[in-house]
């Protein structure tokens, strides 16, 4: 692509590319790479009462039709991984080794949730259990719940949407869409995709905007559950404005990964090395606070800074680039800044050109630095050393995050400990935090939101249970 991409609304089946609108500049190449129609008062109203009028189209819809429309935009995605790609490596910085790894990822996502639509079903409930149900029958099958608003991130745009906009569809709904301002061209793109495989084009919507487009699409009446994901301030916004409707929140997360003296040093330091640095730290579960032993600290340290020095950065378009560019230089000035205030020796990095920042290792910051409490969401690894097992569960827990954490150790006592004991929503063994299977459930507790992402998971929370009670049958 070598234009501006015109990325516009898609409001009542029309596509509105005129008017207002907000140009994304690249932050690697420093050139424009679309431009999205900001959504109108107007648009929002009429994309309000389209999306309330036509949920019954959708919701007749058979299961199986709908499964097949996600299993055909699932062989396409296939087809246009690297057009993609390319969209991803352009509007973000997102190297194209990551980039084709999150449409990898979305053809999973469309198909897992094509196989959960062939598997919504209802119950037939054991009623004559209890003495007042004898000689009753009850049955209870799965509602679509109405319509859906789907806010996504910038970091993986193109996945967080799929799973938001494949689960409703699945579930019989139809979805308002509002895009990230740093990615609305492949967001767009991805819509129109799937209005080419046969999706209906009652089902689906598209407004662009800033989060004032989000905020006043999440109290309107007609919006029936809220599927947001993004920052954990963002986050608190929509649910005050949502009131009493379902809300889903996936927010973020500080996550922290820890390597016991029992670990295979080489392995683990590789793998925070690849998951730390993936698409330059810019994932809700990346690998933000590496707890090592005391014993192994040193060790760790010296392995670890060796394979973030072998890292490949730079060129998002580069084959051979690990790490691109961060979202803006914003980003990147204030992973430098947390770092230089850590109070940690930076082992490697702590600088950064423009939007790319440099890979860091800050090895025992304080622990109460901005760094560590707070969401650093770039390319900088903090890494600390711990005494005890006991010790480093509390030390996780006193986060007010809780997404998801990585544990490296061959002692199964720990892992259960670990798994019983993490105020998160999800443990990785011999993994880093920053491992994630789109169909498994994945979600976060205190300020990491509420609420778990991934198809079978999310239909539950896009429809509604009916019952139906027979008396004396
Ligand atoms: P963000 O909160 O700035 O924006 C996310 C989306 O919300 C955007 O579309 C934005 O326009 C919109 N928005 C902002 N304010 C809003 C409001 N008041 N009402 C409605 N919509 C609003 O987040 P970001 O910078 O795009 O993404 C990074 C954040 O997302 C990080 O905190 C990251 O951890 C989190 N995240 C979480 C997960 C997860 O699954 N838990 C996954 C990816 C990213």
């Amino acid at each position: 692509m070598d234009g501006i991409y015109a990325a516009g609304c898609l409001v009542a089946g029309n596509w509105l590319t005129e008017g207002p609108s907000t140009d994304r500049t690249g932050p690697y190449l420093r050139r424009t790479v679309s431009r999205a129609r900001t959504a109108q008062p107007a648009d929002i109203t009429a994309a309000l009462d389209h999306a309330r009028s036509e949920a019954k189209v959708i919701a007749a819809l058979a299961p199986a039709t709908r499964a097949e429309i996600l299993e055909r935009a699932a062989a396409r995605v296939t087809e246009r991984r690297d057009d993609f790609a390319r969209l991803l490596a352009l509007e973000l910085g997102k190297p194209l080794k990551d980039s084709r790894g999150e449409m990898l990822r979305v053809a999973d996502t469309f198909a897992v949730a094509a196989a959960e639509a062939r598997a919504i079903s209802g119950e037939n409930l054991p009623v004559a259990g209890w003495a007042r149900g004898v000689g009753n029958t009850a049955f209870t099958y799965r509602a679509p719940a109405g319509p859906v608003l789907a806010i996504t991130p910038f970091n993986a745009p193109a996945n967080l949407l799929a799973h938001k906009l494949a689960a409703s569809f699945a579930a019989g709904n139809t979805t308002i869409v509002k895009p990230p301002p740093q990615a609305p061209a492949v967001s767009t793109e991805l819509v129109k995709l799937l209005l080419e495989v046969g999706m209906p084009a009652e089902a689906v919507q598209v407004l662009h905007g800033s989060g004032d487009v989000g905020a006043a699409l999440c109290g309107a009446p007609e919006i029936a559950v809220v599927s947001f994901t993004g920052s954990a301030k963002a986050g608190a916004a929509v649910a005050h404005a949502a009131g009493p409707k379902r809300a889903l929140l996936e927010l973020g997360g500080n996550a922290a990964t820890i390597v016991c003296e029992d670990a295979d040093i080489e392995q683990a330091a590789a793998i925070c090395a690849r998951t730390g640095y993936s698409n330059s730290g810019q994932s809700c579960i990346s690998v933000q606070r590496v707890y090592v032993q005391r014993e192994r600290f040193d060790e760790f340290v010296e392995t670890f800074t060796g394979q973030v020095k072998s890292l490949v950065v730079g060129d998002p378009l580069d084959e051979n680039t690990d790490v691109g560019s961060m979202v803006d230089d914003d980003a990147a000035e204030r992973v430098v800044r947390w770092t230089a205030e850590s109070g940690g020796t930076v082992t490697i990095g702590g600088t950064r050109d423009g939007a790319v920042c440099a890979p860091t290792v800050v090895a025992a910051p304080a622990p109460d630095a901005t760094l560590i409490k707070e969401e650093v969401f770039g390319a900088c690894v903090a890494v600390l050393p711990y005494d005890t097992f006991e010790n480093v569960i509390q030390t996780c827990n006193q986060s007010s995050y809780g997404l998801q954490a990585g544990l490296f150790t061959y002692d199964v006592r720990r892992v259960l400990t670990a798994w019983r004991a993490l105020e998160v929503g999800g443990l990785v063994v011999n993994g880093s935090s920053n491992f994630r299977l789109d169909h498994v459930p994945f979600g976060g507790v205190k300020d990491s939101g509420i609420g778990r992402e991934s198809p079978r998971w999310m239909i539950e929370d896009f429809t509604v249970t009916k019952t139906l009670l027979l008396r004396g049958m």
